[in-house]
């Protein structure tokens, strides 16, 4: 079966580009462009990793992976949090709530599916995570 994806970001011609070239890798795409309809989503049913933006309408990229984190469902789940250049300081926060990795806008789509890779293989392995 196919990894399954979930990007929630508000900026609908970026969603489009990272679904067209995850689905390219052979993903299979959920979008959400809120995040409190994520947050509503993610307890349904949870991806094997969020691509989660920093700003969002309804509920915010951070506080979204804060609540993630809390729930035993998915406090293991692999979140990639993108940011904008130069907010040095949230991506130190953005880390501090639990996200696996970040990726500054703009970024290449051939970075952030190498990013992508390396967080899912993160969370097959059998070795522990560091939290
Ligand atoms: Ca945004």
């Amino acid at each position: 079966m196919n990894a399954r994806i979930l990007i929630v970001e508000d900026e609908e011609p970026l969603t489009m580009l990272l679904r067209y070239n995850l689905e390219a890798e052979g993903y299979e795409v959920e979008t959400s462009a809120r995040g409190d309809e994520a947050d509503t989503r993610l307890k349904e049913s949870t991806p094997d990793l969020v691509v989660l933006d920093w700003m969002l309408p309804g509920l915010s990229g951070i506080e979204l992976c804060r609540r993630l984190r809390a729930r035993p469902e998915t406090r293991q789940l692999p979140v990639i949090m993108l940011t904008a250049r130069g907010e040095e300081s949230e991506k130190v926060r953005g880390l501090a709530t639990g996200a696996d990795d970040y990726i500054v806008k703009p970024f290449s789509v051939p970075e952030l599916l190498a990013r992508v890779r390396t967080a899912g293989e993160g969370a097959c392995t059998a070795a522990p995570r560091q939290s």
